[in-house]
C-alpha cells in the first residue's frame, strides 16, 4: 500500500481502468498474520490460513449408492435375466463380509460393499421369485451404483486450499474428512466513518438540510459480510483537524480506515487535505460510472480508502475498490466479479472507455429466457434503485450502447459480497 502513491492517477489525470485499480491493490496489500483455531460452526466465512489437505480418502470405504443387490461382475447375467440365492444382508454401518461366488447379498445404500463384490442392481429393477431369489436382469454395467474409496478424493489431496473463504459446503468436506476445527487467520478490524455537515445519524436531531446518514450502515454490513470487525466511529464534520486527529487515531487501531464522502474536488471537501497531512493519498479517478474519485492512501502504514458520498457510488465502488482490499487484508484468494450472461431488455447509451453499471432487476421473459430490466433512473443518489433491483448489469469498457435482444453480463448483487 505504501507505494500506492508512485504510479497512481491522480485527479486531473488519466482515466485508471477498473481493473488495473483492482490488481494493483490486491499485488500491495498483506494479509493479516495472526491465526486463530475455530470449531467447524464457527468457521464458515473465516479464511483458511493454511492448505487442508485430505487425511482420509473419500469416501471413507468403498459402499454401494442404492438400495438393492450386490453381485461380483463376473457373476453379472449377460444375455437373459438370471435367479440368484441372496445369501447376505449388510446394512448401513454394519461389517459388508464377503460374497460367495454365484449368490447375491441384499444391501443399503453407504453398507460397505462385501469383499468381492463390485456391482449392485438398484431394488427397482429386479424382481424375487417363488423361491426367494432374486432375479437380476442381463446388461448391467460392471461396477454400476457402487462407490469406490477415495473416488470422491483421494488422500492426500488438496481438499480446501490456503486463502479459502470457507463456504457451508466447504465446511462440510472438512468435517467429512474427520477435523474437528480449522486454523484461520483473525477477522481484520476496520473502522467506518462517515463525513458531511450534512449527515446526522438517524434518531439525532436534524436540520432543515440534513439528510440521515445510510452509507455508514450499509458501509459496515458489508463488510460484515465479507467476515470483517467492524467499528462504527460515527459521523465527522467537513472540518480538517477534526477529520485528521480521528482518522489518525483510527488507523493505530485497526487494519483499515474507510470513510465515504468529501473526497471530490469541492472546497468543502475535506477529508483529502486531512489525509495528506497524516499520511500519503492519492484520489484515484476510477473509470467507473457510477463512481466519481475514490481516494487511497495510507496512515501510519495504514490502508485507507473514501468512497464518494452518493449511496450508489459508494455502493458500487466498494464492490471494486474495498472488497479486493478487504479480502487482501483478510488473506483470501482473490475472488473476482463475474457477471454471467442475460438478456438485455432495456436500451442504453455509455461513453467508451469506461465501465458503466446499470441497475437492473430479472425477469423471466414470454419465452422463458432471463432478462435484466433497468431500473428507470439513473441517479447515483437514488437509494430505491439498488433497493428495488437484484444486481448491476456491467458493460465494458469497450461497449457504446446496449439493444434489447442482447447478450449483457449480469451481477446478482449476492457475488458482490
Ligand atoms: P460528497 O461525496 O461529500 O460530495 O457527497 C455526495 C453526496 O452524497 C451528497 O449529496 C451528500 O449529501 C451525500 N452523502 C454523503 N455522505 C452520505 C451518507 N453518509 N449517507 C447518505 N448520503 C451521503
Ligand atoms: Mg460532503
Amino acid at each position: 500500500m505504501a507505494q500506492l502513491s508512485d504510479d497512481c492517477f491522480a485527479f486531473g489525470g488519466k482515466l485508471l481502468p477498473v481493473d488495473d485499480a483492482v490488481s494493483m491493490i490486491a499485488a500491495r496489500v498483506g494479509p493479516v498474520t495472526e491465526t486463530q483455531t475455530v470449531g467447524l460452526t464457527e468457521a464458515d466465512g473465516r479464511v483458511l490460513a493454511e492448505a487442508l489437505l485430505a487425511p482420509l480418502p473419500l469416501p471413507l470405504f468403498t459402499n454401494s449408492a442404492v438400495d438393492g443387490y450386490a453381485l461380483r461382475s463376473s457373476d453379472l447375467p449377460h444375455d437373459a435375466a438370471r435367479a440368484f440365492l441372496v445369501a447376505g444382508r449388510v446394512q448401513a454401518g454394519a461389517p459388508g463380509g464377503t460374497i460367495a461366488p454365484g449368490t447375491a447379498v441384499r444391501i443399503f445404500t453407504g453398507a460397505p460393499m462385501p469383499e468381492g463384490a463390485d456391482t449392485v442392481f438398484m431394488q427397482e429393477d429386479v424382481t424375487l421369485d417363488d423361491a426367494g431369489r432374486v432375479v437380476l436382469p442381463a446388461g448391467l454395467r460392471p461396477g454400476a451404483n457402487m462407490r469406490p474409496q477415495g473416488e470422491d478424493m483421494p488422500q492426500g489431496a488438496m481438499a480446501l486450499p490456503r486463502g479459502r473463504r470457507l463456504r457451508p459446503q466447504d465446511v462440510a468436506l472438512a468435517a467429512a474428512l474427520g477435523m474437528t476445527a480449522l486454523d484461520v487467520r483473525r477477522r481484520i478490524r476496520v473502522a467506518v466513518f462517515s463525513t458531511g455537515d450534512e449527515v446526522v445519524a438517524p434518531g439525532d436531531p436534524r436540520g432543515s438540510a440534513q439528510l440521515y446518514d445510510s452509507n455508514r450502515f450499509m458501509l459496515i454490513a458489508l463488510l460484515r459480510r465479507l467476515g470483517c470487525e467492524v467499528a462504527d466511529l460515527g459521523i465527522l464534520r467537513d472540518e480538517r483537524a477534526a477529520l485528521s486527529t480521528a482518522l489518525a487515531d483510527a488507523a493505530q487501531r485497526h487494519d483499515l480506515v474507510l470513510t465515504s464522502g468529501g473526497v471530490s474536488t469541492g472546497e468543502e471537501d475535506h477529508v483529502k487535505a486531512a489525509v495528506e497531512s497524516i499520511g500519503t493519498l492519492v484520489l484515484w479517478r476510477m473509470a467507473i460510472k457510477p463512481g466519481r474519485p475514490v481516494a487511497m492512501g495510507v496512515i501510519s502504514g495504514t490502508p485507507f480508502i473514501g468512497l464518494p458520498g452518493n449511496p450508489v457510488a459508494s455502493f458500487v465502488t466498494f464492490a471494486y475498490v474495498v472488497r479486493p482490499v478487504v479480502l487482501a487484508l483478510a488473506g483470501a484468494a482473490p475472488e473476482p466479479l463475474m457477471a454471467l450472461p442475460v438478456r438485455a431488455a432495456f436500451s442504453y447509451r455509455k461513453k467508451k472507455g469506461r465501465r458503466e453499471f446499470v441497475r437492473a432487476h430479472l425477469r423471466i421473459g414470454t419465452d422463458g429466457v432471463r432478462e435484466a430490466v433497468k431500473f428507470p433512473r439513473e441517479g447515483a443518489g437514488l437509494l430505491s434503485s439498488l433497493v428495488e433491483t437484484d444486481g448491476l448489469v456491467e458493460l465494458g469498457e469497450d461497449v457504446e450502447r446496449v439493444e434489447p435482444g442482447e447478450s449483457v453480463g449480469f451481477l446478482p448483487y449476492a457475488v458482490l459480497i
